[in-house]
């Protein structure tokens, strides 16, 4: 599952295996991506001399994606994308990029003997990229989706 929210609503939900492309709100990373791996923090700095140093010298920073910076994990979720047979978008606009484009990219895989990926859209308005969905769904996450499991099944 991949998710643009940076909130943890998902984890205390009890969502698994999950790629937050645009990065978490809870926790904080090295600025220079210097290898040590993001961890959790919840900490608040009121000012720039209370920011803790990496391990490597460098400041931290929020592990959050900012406008301009490339989303995360990127590779894994093409490679998902790819081996699905059925893509679920939820609840976005289809008008953020690269996030508006996955369904493109589902429905223009060219894996040999692949078959053609059944892509539904559920939200409450129609998303810009409608027409790229095999099938638009309006309406509310929490109705749509436990009809939907039972049809995709
Ligand atoms: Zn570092």
């Amino acid at each position: 599952m991949c998710t643009q929210n940076v909130d943890d609503l998902h984890e205390r939900a009890g969502s698994r295996n999950l790629v937050h492309m645009h990065g978490e709100l809870f926790s904080s990373r090295c600025e220079l991506n210097c290898g040590v791996p993001p961890f959790s923090d919840q900490s608040l700095y009121e000012t720039v001399t209370q920011i803790p140093k990496c391990a490597c010298g460098a400041k931290i920073r929020p592990n959050i994606v900012w406008f301009g910076e490339y989303p995360l994990e990127m590779d894994r979720i093409m490679v998902e994308i790819d081996r699905c047979d059925v893509l679920i978008v939820i609840g976005t606009s289809g008008n953020v990029h690269p996030a508006a484009s996955f369904v493109h990219w589902a429905n223009q895989r060219n894996r040999p003997g692949a078959a053609k990926v059944r892509r539904y859209y559920i939200g409450p308005e129609r998303p810009l990229n409608a027409a790229a969905f095999t099938e638009v769904i309006l309406g509310k996450a929490g109705r749509v989706l436990p009809k939907l499991f039972q049809i995709v099944r």
